[in-house]
């Protein structure tokens, strides 16, 4: 296409070639699409992006890794998963991003992650490029032993192409802390060497202290960062949380801390209201039961009977100020976003990996609220796992207030990054433009550099 075309133009080729080129992989189409809408007026404003072919080079993944992994069940039935490692970019630093263990796993879902995951890397100014992987692997209902197995016979293929300096993995969906101690041990054994090839280690094992709570954490900080730009603050707030797992348990506990008051939490089964707010001692029973008994959250009501349980349902419907979606990709679709600034939403800020539709992005963006996107908004799990990296190699352990320092840094960073792509010239943010923008320079950049690589 020549410069003659339309911005629209330009958009709508790029994506015809790009589903073309992808057909099926839904949600791959969805992340690129955001991206290029942001990104596109840039790179036409920029001649020698085009002309390098950037962005057809940034959505083609740098390869992709793909494996069976055999394992037994407890009654010695032989079972088969598949597996991936999707290594996405590494212009700015090795592969970075974590694994996913769930039976919604496909290729798509992958390079939608790992593509996301370049930008997000890129955010935090560290030096991480973008990768992901997983496995259709359900560890629902699994033993232990089974969940160990599994892990092990993963990384007998998986050892091969990670490295401190290649690829580092880390935790998603489904792979905790321990399933990272079963990978982390079986790679130790099969290559004898002691060094951080994932993060999200246990801390007597090279792991780093706040890396459990730093999605969750950052993400509030993130948010209060948006909110005192409009010179307003969490404290007073009420805020509706989906999820019930790492992101969502640190970022309730953040938001309370800060003064707010959280409504609810979910999982995969329905979600919990307490009218009263999620303290830190309900907190403490909600993590218990889901990190040590793997339980439900319908057991929450159980404990507390002055809240309610709402099964097969979403907790979008709740009036609240602040919505934080900490679950999974696509939670939230335009009618619940609709239903969301009707109640009076004020700011939705992101802890899982794109959990608002496209079309639910268009009407928080239509309604001007602060809407803080993923890439910049849960950029603090990833940031803490370089931080990890770092002490790894430099063989040191810093301490919990060192690292929560410089995750308060990286996120405030990560804000006026944004501040300074997204400002619309009239005081609000948009803040999707400002983080697509801004992660894409530094790798654009790089990749410049480089020439044709
Ligand atoms: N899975 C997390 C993310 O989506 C963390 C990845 C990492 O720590 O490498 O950013």
């Amino acid at each position: 296409m020549t410069s003659s075309h339309s911005l629209r133009e330009e958009i709508d080729h790029f994506m015809h070639g790009l589903e073309r080129r992808n057909p099926h992989e839904t949600e791959f189409h969805q992340a690129v699409h955001e991206v290029v809408e942001s990104v596109m007026p840039f790179v036409m404003a920029n001649p020698s992006y085009k002309k390098a072919q950037i962005l057809e080079r940034m959505t083609e993944p740098d390869r992709i890794i793909i494996f069976r992994v055999s394992w037994e069940d407890d009654e010695g039935n032989i079972r088969a998963n598949r597996a991936w490692r999707v290594q996405f970019n590494n212009s700015i630093g090795p592969y970075k991003g974590g694994l996913r263990f769930h039976p919604s796993v496909n290729q798509s879902i992958l390079k939608f992650l790992g593509f996301e995951q370049t930008f997000k890397n890129s955010l935090t100014g560290l030096p991480m490029g973008g990768g992901k992987g997983g496995s259709n692997f359900n560890p629902k209902g699994k033993s232990d032993r089974e969940v160990m197995r599994f892990c092990q016979s993963l990384m007998v293929e998986l050892h091969r192409h990670i490295g401190e300096d290649t690829d580092v993995p880390a935790g998603d969906i489904g792979v905790g802390a321990r399933e990272i101690s079963y990978m982390f041990g079986m790679y130790k054994r099969l290559r004898n060497r002691f060094t951080g090839i994932l993060t999200g280690k246990g801390l007597a094992f090279g792991g780093s202290l706040v890396r459990t709570e730093a999605t969750g954490f950052g993400c509030v900080y993130f948010c209060n960062h948006m909110l005192e730009h409009t010179g307003d603050s969490l404290k007073g707030k009420t805020c509706i949380i989906s999820g019930s797992g790492n992101v969502a348990t640190y970022a309730c506990q953040k938001a309370t801390e800060l003064g707010a008051k959280v409504l609810t939490l979910s999982d995969s089964g329905g979600f919990v209201y307490d009218p009263d707010g999620i303290d830190e001692d309900k907190l403490a029973f909600v993590k218990h039961l889901k990190e040590v008994q793997r339980g439900r959250i319908s057991e929450y009501v159980k404990k507390y009977p002055k809240a309610e349980f709402h099964a097969e349902q979403r907790p979008w419907g709740v009036p609240a100020d602040v919505a934080f979606p900490c679950a999974t990709q696509n939670e939230i679709n335009a009618d619940e976003a609709r239903t969301m600034l009707k109640n009076g939403v004020k700011v939705v800020c992101e802890g899982a990996n794109m959990p608002s539709e496209y079309d639910a992005v268009q009407e928080f963006l239509k309604a001007k609220i602060l809407f803080g996107p993923a890439k910049a908004a849960n950029a603090g799990g990833v940031a803490v796992s370089g931080l990890e990296q770092s002490q790894n190699q430099l063989r040191i352990s810093w301490s919990r207030d060192e690292v929560d320092g410089k995750l308060q840094e990286i996120m405030r960073d990560i804000h006026e990054k944004c501040v300074q792509y997204g400002n619309d010239g009239n005081s609000w943010v948009n803040y999707v433009d400002g983080a697509n923008i801004a992660g894409f320079v530094k790798v654009a950049d790089a990749m410049l550099a480089y020439g044709v690589v």
